[in-house]
């Protein structure tokens, strides 16, 4: 079983003409599922069944849980410095196969190849961060707390984790999840987007090649049943979830209800607000790259822009950008944004667009029946701009998760602020002025948790965390960062006493006092 196998559409089946099936990973093995039932994996910009990918058993699944908790007592007892080169070695194999891992992304997922190898990279970043753990995972310690006697704190790994990861960053994903939770001395279960699941096999290859034991990660596929398996196992201790808030927030009250750790990532509404003083060209540049890059399906997209003082004065530039970006199969040279996941995802995507027109939005671009020759059958949505957008519209209060631009206008400032303020969602927000005490403000009063100033799409390198907010995270701990991995470990306070105590001095039953 070689990684090529699921380098997908440029591999010959391996099934007499049946497309491959895509295996679990259990105990170190890749094994094909005794499932009956499989979803077709389809290439978003031709409609051609890349893969298949099982609804895993759960007696599968069973197996993977086991295969974990059986690898957990040698692997947190592992140095943590062998952890760690593990961890080198694997950003050197990920780096190694970067091509291959962006040509899966593409092919599943249909981002353009240059976004894919994006994708990998800053998946990448959480591995090389991962590769300084034993300073990351440093406890405490003070000596002398009482006459005699010291107190330290050490972090100790939880036991089995899991991941439930979405079809729109396949390597990215996965990677803010196991590289750190396995770092930390923890086995781990990963289920991928069912979508898109070739990236986690790869990756996972790469990981064995790198050394990481049998039953330290492992790989179940699967929809509703299996991540609900995953909620009520007993023998899970945390689970981190990235995708929509209807999965997150019943994976949420699921899983913590059954006593786990849940970090959860969901939906999110970006907005920026441009203020007249902005400089416009980079402004232009950086709404146009954050709004349509990736055709919109990025959790840190940003789709809604709030022009102070007016929209008319940008939306003539805005609509010449938007309409030079060329749409295409990501493999193609050229292509600035590819198709969307589905067919599914497009007619929803279409659908809110027309709910914004009959809402009385303006629709100054409409990609709604774009076609890309020699792809016709492809899922494809080009750049959409709508003007006139209020906060009542269904467009504006559903995150659209598609190529679509929203352009509101606020008479003030404050009036900007508490537009965005009041949306439900808090992942990102970005504001594009010269004023530093515009820029100043913007940060004391917006209430996103991840904050850009003249930059689009902040997301954080991964020695800070991913801290979206409000409806965009439920849990407390965030991924990557300090955050994550206080998630990945439990604290363990340790007092210790040596001293030679002295003859006679009896027993005392009151409560220790420091002395
Ligand atoms: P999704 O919620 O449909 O799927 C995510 C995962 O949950 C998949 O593995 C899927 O199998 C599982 N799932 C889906 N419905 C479920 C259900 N009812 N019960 C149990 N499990 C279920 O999300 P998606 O469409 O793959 O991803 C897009 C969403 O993810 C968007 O809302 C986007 O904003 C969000 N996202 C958020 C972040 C972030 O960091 N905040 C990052 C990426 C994506």
């Amino acid at each position: 079983f070689g990684s090529s196998r699921f380098s997908t559409a440029t591999e010959p089946s391996s099934r007499h003409g049946q497309p491959p099936r895509v295996p679990n990973l259990i105990g170190g093995a890749f094994i094909d599922s005794k499932s009956s039932s499989f979803i077709d994996v389809t290439n978003p910009a031709t409609q051609e069944v890349v893969s298949q990918v099982p609804l895993t058993t759960n007696e599968e699944f069973k197996a993977a849980v086991h295969a974990a908790k059986k690898a957990f007592p040698s692997w947190r007892n592992t140095p943590v410095t062998t952890r760690q080169r593990i961890m080198f070695k694997l950003q050197q194999l990920i780096r190694r196969d970067m091509d291959k891992l962006a040509m899966n992304i593409t092919t599943e997922q249909g981002k353009t190849l240059k976004d894919a190898q994006g994708d990998v990279f800053r998946g990448l970043e959480v591995v090389e961060h991962s590769c300084g753990m034993a300073t990351l995972q440093m406890g405490e310690y003070v000596s002398n707390v009482s006459s005699g006697i010291d107190t330290y704190s050490v972090r100790e790994p939880l036991g089995v984790c899991a991941g439930i990861c979405p079809f729109n960053f396949p390597a990215m994903i996965p990677l803010w999840m196991f590289p750190v939770a396995v770092t930390c001395g923890n086995t781990f279960v990963l289920k991928p987007s069912e979508k898109d699941p070739g990236a986690s096999i790869m990756l996972a290859e790469l990981a064995l090649e790198a050394g990481l034991p049998d039953g330290v990660l492992n790989i179940v596929h699967g929809t509703s049943d299996i991540v609900n398996a995953i909620c009520d196992d007993d023998d899970i201790r945390a689970v981190s979830f990235v995708g929509s808030n209807t999965a997150g927030m019943h994976i949420y009250s699921r899983a913590s209800a059954k006593g786990k750790r849940v970090q959860s990532n969901m939906g999110a509404k970006n907005h920026a607000i441009v203020l007249a003083d902005a400089s416009v060209d980079a402004t232009l540049n950086a709404l146009v790259a954050a709004g349509f890059g990736a055709a919109g399906q990025r959790c840190m997209a940003l789709s809604t822009v709030v022009f102070v003082g007016g929209s008319k004065s940008w939306e003539d530039k805005l609509l010449e950008q938007a309409q030079s970006l060329k749409v295409d199969c990501g493999t193609k040279p050229g292509a600035d944004l590819g198709p969307v996941i589905s067919k599914q995802a497009k007619e929803r995507i279409c659908n809110l667009i027309q709910s914004g027109v009959s809402d009385g939005a303006r629709l100054v671009l409409d990609g709604r029946n774009i076609v890309v020759p020699g792809y016709e059958h492809g899922n494809f949505i080009g750049p959409t701009i709508l003007a006139d957008v209020k906060p009542e519209m269904e467009c504006y209060k559903e995150e659209i998760f598609g190529p679509v631009l929203l352009c509101m206008q606020a008479h003030s400032f404050e009036e900007a602020l508490d537009i965005v303020n009041k949306n439900k969602y808090g992942n990102g927000a970005s504001i594009f002025t010269t004023s530093g005490a515009a820029a100043r403000k913007f940060q004391s009063e917006i209430e996103a948790g991840q904050v850009g100033i003249n930059v689009p799409i902040p997301v954080p390198l991964p020695f800070f965390s991913f801290t979206g907010s409000k409806a965009s995270f439920t849990g407390d701990l965030n991924f990557y960062g300090k955050a994550g991995v206080n998630f990945y470990t439990q604290i363990k306070t340790v007092t210790q006493q040596w001293k030679d105590l002295p003859s006679g001095s009896g027993v005392s039953l009151a409560m220790p006092t420091s002395q």
